[in-house]
């Protein structure tokens, strides 16, 4: 045995996460979709002030039931249901990851199981893993759709604890219809249908909310984070909604104090300025549209997005693309399927180097391997 002695199915993993670059070495970093648009100085301006009035404060243990963020958190929602979004159905963590790994503790484990469809976010296996859940791999069809009949019967026949149902789906940018969660949520049973909205307020318009169905279902939990949307990565803010008594079922799990009164006096201070983050989303769906059409003109294939990235491809040899690219400057993501690669949207200024950058690195590697041929 050899020392430290890790847990048997945990030897020899690798830990997740995208390469992080230097921004000297790499300065367009478009890997990890976050918010290009930093806060503005007047929201920056509001989080320090909110941080000083928080540090006075931080010899006592934070508000363990964040009151008032989980009251502001449903404020916010409430946009998004015309059935409104009451306190007691919001629970936050450190970044919806952080909730979901919650959600499984208090749900799943031994002797359960979760369920995703592939291709889907790669840490959902690992919540799996890291509570001893069976972990469940159905398949999206070729156009990253789902198939509905395939999908029910494969959860009627799992009855798996957790269906974890990414909706605009990473890395394929795809939101599901209304139709599909109402059939899965029935099809669960009394097991817990996820919907994971990380990228939620990028949908395209006409595109509703999974939020809307939570008075139809009790077994439907939507997750939403401020990473993303709210340019809020750095400060590891998660959250969902849900039937109360759910939110009571994570409170036994979770741990004492698992937000801290920084944490929460810097995601208050940004939901106050979520009209202009939220300009600023607008600003980024646009882009992600002309970003679409633009990959489309040169001859990719191109999944919708609902999110605030795009997948693309396929391309014969998608390292040799991604690494000649980091080699121009900018880094974009090698995921999802074999062949495709996926952008997060940046500025303007980064959409134009993405462009020249992808451009020159297609005919660079298609250039070599021209020549490898000829050899
Ligand atoms: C980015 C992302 C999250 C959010 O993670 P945080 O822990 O909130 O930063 C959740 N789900 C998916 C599918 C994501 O891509």
């Amino acid at each position: 045995m050899t020392f430290p002695p890790l847990r048997e199915e945990l030897r020899g993993l690798e830990p997740y996460g995208a390469p992080q670059l230097s921004p000297e070495l790499v300065p367009v970093q478009l890997n990890v979709n976050e918010n290009p648009y930093g806060p503005s100085p007047e929201c920056v301006a509001d989080i320090a002030a909110s941080v000083a009035a928080a540090a006075t404060t931080l010899n006592r243990y934070p508000d363990r039931e964040f009151v008032e963020l989980r009251a502001e958190l449903a404020a916010y929602l409430s946009r998004d249901t015309p059935h409104g979004i009451a306190p007691e159905q919001v629970w936050a963590a450190n970044g919806s990851n952080e909730v979901m790994l919650q959600l499984l503790q208090a749900y799943a484990g031994p002797g359960r199981s979760a369920l995703s469809f592939a291709p889907t976010y790669s840490m959902y296996p690992e919540y799996a893993r890291d509570t001893g859940t069976r972990w469940v791999q159905g398949r999206r069809e070729d156009d990253f759709s789902l198939d509905l009949a395939r999908a029910r019967d494969l959860v009627e026949s799992e009855q798996p604890a957790v269906v974890l149902l990414p909706s605009p789906n990473n890395p394929t940018g795809t939101a599901l219809p209304p139709e599909a969660v109402s059939m899965l949520c029935e099809a669960a049973g009394d097991g817990l249908v996820v919907v994971d909205e990380a990228y939620g307020e990028f949908r395209r318009a006409g595109v509703p909310s999974a939020l809307e169905l939570l008075p139809e279902h009790r077994n439907l939990v939507v997750t939403r984070t401020m990473s993303k949307a709210f340019a809020l990565a750095g400060a590891r803010l998660g959250y969902l909604a849900a039937d109360p008594a759910l939110c009571d079922g994570i409170r036994v799990v979770r741990l004492p104090y698992h937000l801290s009164a920084v944490t929460q006096a810097v995601a208050l201070a940004a939901l106050r300025h979520r009209d202009e983050l939220l300009g600023k989303v607008d600003e980024l769906r646009a882009e992600r549209d002309a970003l679409v059409d633009w990959l489309r003109g040169e001859g990719f294939e191109v999944a919708d997005s609902d999110a605030n990235f795009v997948l693309f491809g396929e391309l014969a040899d998608r390292h040799a693309v991604w690494q000649a690219m980091v080699d121009r400057g900018v880094i974009v993501r090698e995921t999802g399927p074999e062949g495709w690669l996926r952008v997060s949207v940046g500025t303007p200024d980064e959409m134009k180097t993405f462009k020249v950058s992808l451009t020159a690195a297609v005919a660079e590697v298609t250039q070599d391997h021209a020549t490898e041929e000829q050899a």
